[in-house]
């Protein structure tokens, strides 16, 4: 499978202006981990794939968690006594503490003031805050505003439905030739903030859309989730199902200018850890990989021990380390096309290394086949071989069904694309078999001792 390739026929500046757009058709969604936010957020992605949306009904046991009740919002404001607006939901839906109960009264400032709230450091910003499960209400502004308010009553109000409901998700699903998956996760539940949500959205789309159109060797699953109640949801309605999952991705926050970053596995060792790794090594300089730690985004619980998934995370500036993180300043400017699309190239050089990565068996192990009578040598002796054939030698010599085209990359030090170029022409010419695999869920076992608990041999 030559994806890269493919993708890097286009104008890729187009590309990027492409994902730009999408996330700007979605930024002005109020979106939250339930509600019609996030409902309409999905009609959009499905407007570009198949996509199939589930609905959990409020109260819903999932694991240690329950379901909660499904949060809409219609209206907000703060006005002063003249009548006039001075916060409007209308202006930013980031202005509401997401998740507030309805109010409607007047009070005075004293007594509005402690829900309020503001980034005093960064003071034209306003701070995403949320109150998801402990019933609140309050407002996000900019903290030069706030100096501004004067003493005396404003009428407060909040015009929201909080209630028995559904939670919603997304899936799409492209069956490969294996029932072997590769799940790609990314939340949808922040309301406008760009690149903690829209950002994995349109890439995590494009790059269904563009899987959509191939032959695939994996299956791929494509979750749009809330963060957190959504992916603990679809891991409890989903429990056995996991043991397809191969290989998976949690990607967030890939619009920025930082670079990128890395969040292995739990298990640290596993392949898609191997492939991001040697991807991004390849990649740039500056990329750098982390280890997992129990806090992040949804490769926490994907990550969590009764899973224990090989599901790592991809982003550029890492969570909470940039100012811009959580505020208005995380808008349409602070993602650039070209980093979108970027990522997306990223995307998909991880996702051809998984589908080429495989185990070949040279077919003539004793001593070096002669590659010249098979025109895969160069025809004089003498000069020094260059990289087509030396990728040759390599997957020759390590292709004794130890060694998967990856690891011959790491050893030889040669990006991965070119080692698979080789170990595809030496194929063709009849020096090499592919090993075929198990299935992930061949590979499973139960514990004797308790049959729910599953465990990957690996
Ligand atoms: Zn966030």
């Amino acid at each position: 499978m030559h994806l890269l390739a493919e993708f890097e026929k286009q104008d890729l500046a187009e590309v990027g202006r492409g994902l730009h757009r999408f996330a700007s058709d979605l930024y002005p969604i109020c979106r939250s981990i339930t509600g019609d936010g996030i409902r309409r957020t999905l009609r959009m992605i499905m407007g570009r794939i198949p996509l199939q949306i589930s609905e959990v009904p409020s109260g819903t046991a999932v694991f240690d968690w329950v379901v909660p009740k499904e949060w809409n919002i219609h209206d907000a404001y703060i006005k002063d006594m003249t009548g006039k607006r001075v916060v409007d939901f209308e202006r930013s839906n980031l202005h509401v503490l997401n998740y507030s109960v309805s109010i409607h009264e007047t009070m005075p400032l004293g007594e509005l003031r402690h829900r309020l709230h503001t980034i005093p450091e960064h003071p034209d910003w306003i701070p995403y805050r949320t109150s998801y499960y402990q019933e609140d209400w309050g407002f996000c502004l900019a903290h030069n505003q706030l100096l501004t308010l004067e003493d005396g009553d404003y009428e407060v109000c909040i015009d929201s439905t909080l209630g028995e409901g559904q939670l919603t998700y997304g899936e799409c699903y492209l069956p490969g030739e294996s029932e072997d998956e590769v799940l790609i996760s990314c939340h949808a539940c922040h309301p406008s903030l760009a690149n903690d949500n829209l950002s994995g959205l349109v890439v995590a789309t494009a790059l269904a859309e563009m899987l959509s159109r191939r032959e695939l060797r994996y299956s791929y699953r494509f979750l749009f989730i809330p963060g957190t109640i959504g992916a603990i949801t679809w891991l409890a309605k989903n429990r056995d199902h996991v043991l397809h999952i191969r290989h998976g991705l949690v990607l967030t926050g890939i619009g920025d200018s930082g670079s990128f970053h890395y969040k292995k596995t739990r298990r640290g060792n596993t392949e898609i850890d191997q492939v991001a790794a040697h991807i991004l090594r390849h990649y740039s300089e500056s990329a750098e990989l982390l280890d997992f730690s129990p806090y992040g985004y949804d490769e926490r619980q994907y990550c969590s021990p009764g899973f224990n998934l090989p599901v790592g995370c991809l982003m550029r500036s890492v969570w909470g380390t940039f100012p811009e993180y959580h505020t208005s300043a995380d808008n349409l400017d602070f993602i650039k096309p070209e980093q979108l699309a970027e990522s997306l190239r990223l995307c998909i050089g991880i996702v051809e290394a998984l589908e080429n990565n495989r185990r070949y068996r040279n077919l003539q192990p004793y001593c070096e086949p002669q590659l010249g009578k098979r025109n895969l040598y160069r025809a004089t002796g003498g000069e020094t071989i260059g990289t087509e054939i030396n990728a040759r030698l390599w997957v020759l010599n390590l292709s004794d069904g130890e060694h998967s085209l990856l690891d011959i990359a790491d050893r030889s030090g040669l990006p991965f694309a070119t080692i698979s170029e080789a170990a595809e022409v030496l194929r063709s010419s009849g020096l090499l078999s592919i090993i075929s695999e198990p299935a992930s869920a061949d590979r499973v076992g139960r514990h004797a001792s308790n049959p729910n608990k599953v465990t990957l041999l690996r």
